[in-house]
């Protein structure tokens, strides 16, 4: 009896594998369809100025409309993409879009890219930008690349090089997810990045954990110190909002302000009363003091 308890537990066990390893491959084979049938869209999600409220740029963030599975999000396919290297078409195919719906766009709003590790493997991911910018015709100042902590820690010289080209075009390199992954302070120092974005980790904390104001404090500081813009991301409610403002953070993100949408004019019909409340009154306390 006991023998075949284990054997079916064994079973059991089989089972889960291959359905994971079948489903990572079925992703896999259907991506290769999706990036010729346009099954691909780009959406954009809002930043906005903690200042005066206003929409300073988009966040453009891939999805995926599969015929038989409905939507998939990226956290289940990118991973898939990034290991059979599929990431790098989807990646200029991103950029190629975000560049181009950008250039239509009514108040010239800055368009901000998410790049994997795995494109940033070589220069030739300058040469793809620089492509993106000329065929969009985008002015590059409005070009904003976000990356991840991992890429320093993975490929620091490449990626030194990488971004020293990229800023010398006009476009701006941004930090994403900042304080989850294992990069050391001084990589702030030495890369010289226009904008960090605070983990939505940290902001989803407040409140309820002394901790992460402490980090969000100490991120806005060292953002004022190396003169870089400080975004929080994941910003839902509007005491997050408060907090992050007199905590000193340049702008927000998050579905407070909108979730990622495929048409960008609906941001652009007056943001919400309470908001403009907020940031009102502390305009007026930071003009005060
Ligand atoms: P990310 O770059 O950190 O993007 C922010 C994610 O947070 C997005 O998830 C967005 O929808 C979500 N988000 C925004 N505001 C809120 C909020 O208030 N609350 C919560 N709970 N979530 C919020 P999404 O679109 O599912 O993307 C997940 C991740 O997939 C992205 O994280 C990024 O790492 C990756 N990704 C998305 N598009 C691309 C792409 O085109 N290329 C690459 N390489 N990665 C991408
Ligand atoms: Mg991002
Ligand atoms: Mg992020
Ligand atoms: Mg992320």
């Amino acid at each position: 009896r006991a023998k075949t308890d284990k054997k079916s537990k064994y079973r059991i066990f089989e089972t889960q594998m291959d359905v994971e390893v079948r489903e990572r491959r079925r992703v896999a084979t259907d991506l290769r369809r999706a990036i010729s049938r346009t099954e691909l869209e780009v959406h954009y999600q809002p930043q906005v100025s903690f200042i005066n409220g206003e929409v300073q740029g988009y966040e453009a963030l891939v999805r995926w409309q599969h015929p038989e599975l409905g939507h998939i999000p990226p956290d289940r396919f990118i991973a898939i993409a990034e290991e059979t290297g599929q990431i790098s078409e989807i990646g200029r195919w991103v950029l190629e879009r975000a560049c181009q719906e950008a250039t239509t766009w009514q108040n010239d709003e800055k368009i901000a890219v998410n790049v994997s590790s795995h494109q940033l493997r070589s220069l030739r991911f300058v040469d793809m930008v620089e492509t993106a910018i000329i065929n969009s015709g985008i002015d590059p100042r409005r070009l904003e690349l976000e990356i991840t902590e991992s890429v320093l820690v993975q490929n620091p010289e490449m990626t030194m090089e990488i971004i020293h080209n990229i800023n010398k075009m006009g476009v701006a390199v941004a930090l994403d997810d900042f304080g989850t992954g294992y990069s050391s302070l001084s990589y702030l120092a030495k890369y010289k990045f226009q904008k960090i974005k605070i983990d939505r980790s940290f902001v989803q904390g407040i409140g309820g954990n002394a901790e992460c104001n402490a980090i969000i404090d100490s991120i806005v500081s060292l953002g004022r110190s190396l003169n870089t813009i400080v975004t929080a991301e994941g910003v839902e409610e509007i005491w997050q909002l408060s907090q992050l403002q007199s905590a000193g953070c340049d702008q927000g993100q998050g579905f407070l302000f909108g979730k990622p949408a495929k048409d960008v004019d609906e941001f652009n019909k007056g943001s919400d009363r309470q908001i403009q409340m907020v940031l009102n009154a502390q305009h007026w306390n930071r003009r005060e003091t």
